[in-house]
Parts: C-alpha cells; sequence; structure tokens
C-alpha cells in the first residue's frame, strides 16, 4: 500500500519545465530512494511533497488526504512531513539542543526530555547539548538536522543529498545510522541522491528520475538487472551493451551466447550484461581459440579490485557464426576484478559469460 502517491505533476519555473506529467508511489514503510542526475528535478520534487512549493498540475495525496490538487494547499506545517535539506540548514545562533527543541512546543513539560532522547536516537551525546553548529563537524550536523526533522514525529522523512558533503567512510556509516533510526522510528523515508551507489544500498524501492519524469521505479534489484532502457542502465552502474540475435531463448553475442530474459523473443535486438556477469579466464594466445577472446589494454588500481579496460578480439567462433554482431559503440568494455588476482596489460582472457543477458530492444 503507498502512504504517498503523486499523479501528473507538473512544475515549472518560468518556461522551462522541473517536473513534466511525474507519476510515483512511495510504499507505506519503505525507504524510497529516487536517483537522477544533477537538475532532473529532485529537490523540486521534494519541495511539492514538503508543501514549500506548489505543483502547476497534477495530486499529491498522503494517505487518504490530499495535499495539493489545484484547489486544495495544505500548508508545510500541516502535513507531518520532515525535511533535511541538501544544505543542513541549522540556525548558527542556536545550541544543538534548540536546534532540535525547535519544532516541539515550548511549553510542553516533556521538552527537554524529548530532545535527550531524539540526541540519543541520532547518536549524539548528552554533553554537546550546548555546543552550537560551528562546533559541530559535518556528520553531527547532519545528526541534529536529522533529529529537529524527528522532533514532530513526522510519517514522511523527506532527505535532500543529506550525505553529499559527508566523506566517503562517514557517508556509508552516517547512511546506515539513519536509515535504521527512521526504519526503528516507523517512519516512511524519501532519499533523494545523484549516487547510484548510495540509492542502491539505502532503498528498498528504487525510482529513477530523468529530465522531470520517473522512468522507473520498483525493487533495487530489478531496476539494476532489467533497466527500462540504455541510460538507465548505466546511469545504474556500469553495464555492456551488445547487439544479440535471439534463438531458442538465448541471446547469441559477439561475447558469447547467454540466455535471455524474455525467453519468446527471436530476431535482433540490443541486450545489456552487467560486467560482474563476465569471468575472464587467462589463455595463452594462439590461433586455436573455440571462444571468445579479450585482450586487457589498460587497468587502474582501485584498492580491493583493478578496473580492467578490455578489448574484443574478434575471430573467434561466435564471431564467425554471427558476423554481424558487434559491441555497441566500440569493441572496449571495462570492468573490475578481485585484485588479488591481477591481470597484466597485454594478457590474452577467455570471456565468458554467467547469469541471463537483460533484453533492452
Ligand atoms: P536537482 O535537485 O535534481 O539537482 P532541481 O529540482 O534543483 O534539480 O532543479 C531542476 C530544474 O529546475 C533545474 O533545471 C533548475 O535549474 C530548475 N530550478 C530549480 N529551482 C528553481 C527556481 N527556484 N527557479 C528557477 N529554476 C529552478
Ligand atoms: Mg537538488
Amino acid at each position: 500500500m503507498s502512504l504517498l502517491k503523486l499523479d501528473n505533476i507538473t512544475k515549472r519555473y518560468g518556461r522551462s519545465a522541473a517536473l513534466t506529467g511525474l507519476n510515483l508511489a512511495v510504499p507505506a514503510g519503505s525507504r524510497t530512494a529516487i536517483v537522477g542526475p544533477s537538475g532532473s528535478g529532485k529537490t523540486t520534487l521534494l519541495r511539492l511533497i514538503a508543501g514549500f512549493e506548489a505543483p502547476d498540475q497534477g495530486r499529491i495525496a498522503l494517505g487518504d488526504k490530499v495535499l495539493a490538487d489545484g484547489v486544495t494547499a495544505v500548508p508545510a506545517h500541516r502535513r507531518g512531513i520532515g525535511y533535511v535539506a541538501q544544505e543542513g540548514a541549522l540556525f548558527p545562533h542556536l545550541t544543538l539542543a534548540a536546534n532540535i527543541g525547535f519544532g516541539i512546543d515550548r511549553n510542553s513539560p516533556n521538552r527537554q526530555a524529548r530532545i535527550l532522547e531524539l540526541m540519543q536516537q541520532v547518536g549524539l551525546a548528552p554533553a554537546m547539548r550546548d555546543r552550537r553548529p560551528h562546533q559541530l563537524s559535518g556528520g553531527q550536523q547532519q545528526r541534529v538536522a536529522l533529529a529537529r526533522a524527528m522532533a514532530r514525529q513526522p510519517r514522511l522523512m523527506l532527505l535532500d543529498e543529506p550525505f553529499s558533503a559527508l566523506d566517503a567512510g562517514l557517508r556509508e556509516a552516517m547512511r546506515d545510522m539513519v536509515g535504521d533510526v527512521l526504519s526503528t522510528a516507523g517512519i516512511t523515508t524519501i532519499l533523494v541522491t545523484h549516487d547510484q551507489a548510495e540509492a542502491l544500498s539505502f532503498a528498498d524501492h528504487l525510482a529513477v528520475l530523468r529530465d522531470g519524469v520517473v522512468v522507473q521505479a520498483g525493487p533495487p534489484q530489478d531496476l539494476y538487472l532489467r533497466p527500462t532502457d540504455a541510460q538507465t542502465a548505466r546511469f545504474l552502474g556500469d553495464a555492456i551493451i551488445l547487439q544479440a540475435s535471439l534463438e531458442d531463448g538465448f541471446a547469441h553475442t559477439i561475447l558469447g551466447s547467454v540466455p535471455a530474459d524474455a525467453v519468446a523473443r527471436r530476431g535482433n535486438a540490443t541486450i545489456m550484461l552487467r560486467p560482474e556477469q563476465l569471468e575472464l579466464v587467462p589463455v595463452a594466445p594462439g590461433p586455436s581459440a573455440t571462444t571468445s577472446l579479450g585482450r586487457i589494454v589498460g587497468r587502474s588500481f582501485r584498492g580491493s579490485t583493478w578496473r580492467l579496460l578490455i578489448e574484443h578480439l574478434p575471430a573467434s567462433s561466435v564471431g564467425l557464426r554471427f558476423p554481424s554482431l558487434a559491441l555497441e559503440t566500440s569493441s572496449i568494455f571495462t570492468l573490475e576484478t578481485p585484485s588479488l588476482t591481477p591481470l597484466e596489460i597485454g594478457a590474452t582472457v577467455q570471456i565468458q559469460i554467467v547469469g541471463t543477458a537483460h533484453i533492452l530492444a
């Protein structure tokens, strides 16, 4: 069941449209991530949901309540929605406790206890309560911003790229912490980010935003393995896109034959493989190859992996059987292999495909 539903939302700034007929359903209790490149409309979308702006067209509903539909416009403070902005936006002159307590009734007898409880939930030590924002690290400031947004006990929390200013290790720890805190509190969450790795790891529901519309939504694994088009495929990770000839449930490609995920299709198609579906086996170079071969033409060290540039070598048996097939744009592709077993530049490898090919078009 969805908690939040957006139907046919359009939002213009002057003559250019930030959102154009956008549809989105956010499952109740979910951690929904919306991923899209910079300028795709992520912040605009959150601001419409929060009620800081009104759509030019379309309808936004939370549960059974209409928030905005051109006639109705529930004000932001009545929506029961928390918002953590892209830049933490703390009040610089207020203490940490006063920042968190901002949304709590001044006369509430439990005010101080509630502030301490929120600090504890987001992992801020009680001794820090009188510090001001400039005396806090970036990560601590984000914790305060989150606690402040949680103080009003929202049903829905909106997070606008809250981790983008943090360094890599802290970013992951904060992402896990925030996800856990909000799940434990039973708050449905929407995270927007331009970072596909962040989106995939945070979300149990993922939507891809492009040019102001949601192009695909669903479980993260589904989107990663079965993207709707090549652009989405590449946006969610490295993709190897190949021409294929479909026959009896198999996709025959220049890299070899592999089961296809649309069994009934026949004829020519464009398919996608993720690089982790390719296994490389070193071989001695020679003319007797019976399978698809490649040569390592470049590599860069990534710590746990080597990122390899591999050039497909023509004249393998597959290529001979289907002479018209080709890699989509070039005969070079990229993949990462564990750094424990490095492959040298110039090495020849046999390429084996595992799993299934996803048919794009
Ligand atoms: P994102 O958060 O994905 O980077 P935004 O929602 O901020 O994208 O912006 C989407 C588009 O709308 C961009 O082209 C941006 O320049 C434009 N835009 C956003 N806010 C305004 C505004 N207040 N006035 C005019 N144009 C805006
Ligand atoms: Mg933004």
